[in-house]
């Protein structure tokens, strides 16, 4: 097989495309007159931009095939109905707020009996799965702590229970880790994120590599019209393009970052992974980790990450705000933690922005709102 790189800049191509385009055209069409050719009818089952990337997708991530949908959520919503109503599902504990707002949600919609567990706890995962399981759906690196799990352990305990291994890979993306090649059944990804890099659009990817889990995946992007769009299928295809070269620059800034963040000594706990962008720490007060939100200049205050600008994000007040409040204590997140997303800047200028504003936080006046 190529190497990643390469299969990033030569994408399948549209059997029978006229032009023989360089780039891939965008068929901003509804509907296919099937009478002149029998591949394509409808774009909500069905349209050649979207195969393309589909096909580009599924060799990327070393899938039988791969479905794009609208958002990460559409995506993260499909891998979900694999398990059937009123089964059982096992969930890992640091989890996007969304992903959990949508477990809680489901497990009530459709009787999941939904159970929490540590996925580094290999013994309890065990006993967890001694229960009839249907699903068992983890983060790695976790968002935003950056936990990391052995895969392939997990792996070989799902498919012993005869439990679906849904893997969300939203941070590193099929460049760095394809979870199917260490034993997933799913692989899921927000694309919204590095896969596509731009903050440009939102969608998102569900690959397989069994047939039969294949089958139920496109009935259910049909059925329900979830499908990435043709133009959002063209963005992707676009951002990917770079993902390599994004992502190493990223991957080098990021560690650059935390071994300095490490030997200054302003921050009380760092969270970080291997060749991972995503860095998360704790200030230790909630006020200086909202000033020193305001304080940045070249991180910009967003719940998104995995673009190439870099990004700041209060997780407990953005990006997992949406966790249900019974599930609130679950990940005992901290208030005051901070998320950062390293972009593809330059690494000293990163720098200066984070030590200058970490230094007036630092040393900035206790209660802001008296200043008023
Ligand atoms: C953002 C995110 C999602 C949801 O993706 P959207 O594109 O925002 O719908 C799912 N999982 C993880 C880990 C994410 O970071």
């Amino acid at each position: 097989m190529r190497h990643l790189e390469t299969l990033l800049v030569h994408r399948p191509t549209i059997p029978g495309e006229p032009a023989a385009a360089s780039s891939t055209p965008i068929y901003q069409s509804a509907t296919f007159c099937v009478d002149r050719q029998g591949r394509w009818d409808y774009s909500r089952s069905g349209n050649p931009t979207r195969d393309v990337l589909e096909r580009q997708l599924a060799e990327l991530d070393g899938a039988r095939r791969s479905f794009a949908f609208a958002s990460g959520m559409a995506a993260v919503s499909a891998a979900l109905r694999m398990a059937p109503a009123g089964s059982r599902v096992l969930a890992g504990i640091d989890l996007y707020g969304g992903t959990l707002r949508l477990l809680d949600d489901l497990a009530i919609d459709r009787g999941l009996d939904l159970v929490f567990v540590d996925p580094n706890d290999l013994d309890a995962l065990s006993r967890a799965l001694e229960t009839t399981t249907a699903l068992l759906w983890i983060e790695t690196p976790s968002n935003p702590r950056l936990e990391v799990v052995d895969l392939s352990a997990i792996a070989a305990l799902t498919r012993r229970a005869g439990t679906l291994l849904a893997v969300d890979n939203s941070i590193l993306s099929p460049y760095r880790q394809r979870p199917l090649e260490l034993g997933a059944d799913l692989a899921v990804q927000s694309a919204t994120k590095v896969l596509g890099g731009h903050s440009d659009l939102t969608a998102g990817v569900v690959s397989v590599a069994d047939a039969e889990l294949a089958e139920r995946l496109a009935f259910r992007q049909n059925a329900e019209g979830t499908a990435l769009a043709p133009f959002d299928s063209w963005l992707l295809l676009r951002g990917l393009e770079t993902l390599g070269v994004r992502n190493h620059q990223q991957v080098e800034n990021a560690a650059e970052i935390a071994r300095r963040l490490r030997s200054s000594g302003v921050v009380e706990q760092l969270f970080s992974a291997p060749e991972s962008y995503v860095i998360s720490f704790d200030t230790g007060s909630l006020e200086r980790s909202r000033r020193l939100l305001i304080e940045l200049e070249l991180f910009r205050a967003t719940v998104s990450f995995g673009g190439v600008t870099s990004s700041i994000n209060l997780p407990c007040e953005m990006s997992h705000a949406s966790i249900p409040e019974r599930w609130r204590s679950l990940g005992d997140l901290s208030p005051s933690l901070v998320r950062l997303s390293i972009g593809i800047e330059n690494v000293a200028d990163l720098w200066a922005d984070l030590d200058r504003a970490l230094r007036r936080v630092s040393s900035a006046p206790r209660l802001l709102e008296v200043a008023r």
